[in-house]
C-alpha cells in the first residue's frame, strides 16, 4: 500500500491533519512544540483508494542544532519510506526560515510533494496562501485540519498523484 508522509515544523497542525485524514484521534495534538515523538501510522480511504499515512513527529526543539538534526531526520525518513510527502505549513504564520529549510530539502527529492497550507479556517486566511508559492513546491493547497475544510480537495490531489 502506498505511504504518504506528513512533514513540517512543529505546531503547524500535522497531527491534527493526520487525525482528520484517518478519522481517528491516534496522534496527540498539542500547543507544545515537539509533542509528537514517534511516528504514527494510520490508514486513509478516499473514493475507493486506500493509502497509509504517517505522522512524522520526531521534532525535539531545544536548540537550533538539535532542530537541524531533527529536520534532516524527519525528512530523510519521509523520503526513504514514503511515496508522497504532504508538506504542512501554517497559513496564519506565513513562510518561516524553517519552512524554507524543509522546502529546500524536499525540492531535491524526486518524490511528489503536496504543499498544504493549514489553518486556513476562513476566507481571510485563504488570502495569504499565495505567499507560499515562494517555497518552489507548486500551488499551496489550503485546508483547515481543525474544521476539515479543503481536505476533500487535498485527498483528491493525493490520490491523483499516487
Ligand atoms: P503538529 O505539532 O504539527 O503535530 O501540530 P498539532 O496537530 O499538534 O497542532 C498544533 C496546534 O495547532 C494545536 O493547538 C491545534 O489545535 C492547532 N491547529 C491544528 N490545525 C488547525 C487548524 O486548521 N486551524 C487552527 N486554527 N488551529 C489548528
Ligand atoms: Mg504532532
Amino acid at each position: 500500500m502506498a505511504l504518504v508522509a506528513i512533514v513540517g515544523r512543529p505546531n503547524v497542525g500535522k497531527s491534527t491533519l493526520f487525525n482528520r485524514l484517518t478519522n481517528t484521534r491516534q496522534a496527540i495534538v498539542s500547543d507544545v512544540a515537539g509533542t509528537t515523538r514517534d511516528r504514527q501510522y494510520g490508514k486513509c480511504e478516499w473514493c475507493g483508494s486506500e493509502f497509509s499515512l504517517v505522522d512524522t513527529g520526531g521534532w525535539v526543539v531545544n536548540s537550533d542544532d538539535i532542530f537541524e538534526d531533527a529536520i534532516r531526520r524527519q525528512v530523510i525518513v519521509a523520503t526513504e519510506e514514503a511515496d508522497l510527502v504532504l508538506f504542512v505549513v501554517d497559513i496564519k504564520n506565513g513562510v518561516t526560515d524553517w519552512d524554507e529549510d524543509v522546502a529546500m530539502i524536499l525540492r531535491r527529492t524526486k518524490l511528489p510533494v503536496v504543499l498544504v497550507a493549514n489553518k486556513a479556517d476562513n476566507n481571510v486566511d485563504n488570502y495569504y496562501a499565495a505567499e507560499f508559492y515562494s517555497l518552489g513546491l507548486g500551488e499551496p493547497q489550503t485546508v483547515s485540519a481543525a474544521t476539515g475544510s479543503g481536505t476533500g480537495d487535498l485527498l483528491d490531489l493525493v490520490v491523483e498523484k499516487l
